[in-house]
């Protein structure tokens, strides 16, 4: 009985101090100009991912064989038409990885892959995004901050792994038009199929679609991982 006792003592005090350290660090970290909490450095980032591995920063193309990607925010040819990535790479949440791992997977006996667009975004991106086009429809509001600055959205389509095209799809990227939205119907039938596929093999691992944009996903639990604001050539130090 005595050892039994021992034993909880020292779990509940081993869960406590891990409760207090998580609420410590989201309290000691400073708000910005919205009262947000946004990691910035390597540090308080590392003392985050030390709470819940899951919450680690992965490079996806180590996890996902056959990834493609085309980052239009590294060029002049996105809706901005400035250049607002350096030497981007996909990264995303551990959580968010494994999921995407399984729907690659599911993807892959279809003969097809997965194309990214945009994974991992730095807030201070978003907050560039915003000042040359301050309209929600079009982009993330800094005052709420993206899923993309928390790791745990993507925007994605499919390719097919034998030419390497990818499939045809309701719009463009960042087509911000009635088009892109998943209720949108008339369209051509592969077209539906393709969407729909998109989608069905997102949500089947956890993701959510967003209406207004057919390549968007991301983590229901999106406020457990927090806001970060670490650029692409810290974040390939940082990122397992
Ligand atoms: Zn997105």
């Amino acid at each position: 009985m005595k050892l039994q006792y021992l034993i909880i003592m020292l779990a509940s005090t081993f869960l406590l101090g891990n409760t207090r350290s998580a609420a410590q660090l989201t309290n000691t970290l400073p708000k910005n100009e919205f009262g947000l909490t946004i990691i910035d450095n390597g540090i308080d980032f590392g003392a985050s991912t030390a709470q819940d591995s899951l919450k680690q920063m992965v490079a996806i193309d180590n996890y996902i064989v056959h990834l493609a990607t085309d980052f239009v925010y590294a060029t002049t040819k996105n809706f901005t038409h400035q250049k607002l990535y350096s030497k981007p790479k996909a990264y995303l949440r551990l959580a968010a990885a494994k999921a995407l791992l399984a729907v690659a997977n599911y993807l892959e006996i279809r003969g097809l892959g997965i194309l990214i667009y945009d994974a991992y975004r730095p807030y201070s991106v978003t907050k560039t995004m915003w000042q040359i086009v301050p309209d929600d429809r079009y982009a993330a509001n800094p005052a709420k901050g993206s899923g993309h600055n928390r790791g745990i959205a993507v925007d994605l389509t499919l390719y097919d792994l034998q030419t390497g095209l990818p499939l045809p799809m309701p719009t463009a990227f960042d087509d911000f038009t009635e088009k892109a939205h998943h209720n949108y119907m008339q369209l051509d039938s592969v077209v539906l199929t393709n969407r729909q596929l998109l989608r069905t093999a997102m949500e089947q691992q956890g993701f959510k679609a967003l209406d207004t944009e057919w390549w968007h996903y991301y983590l229901p639990n999106a406020t457990y991982f927090e806001l970060l604001d670490i650029d692409f050539k810290q974040m390939k130090r940082l990122a397992k």
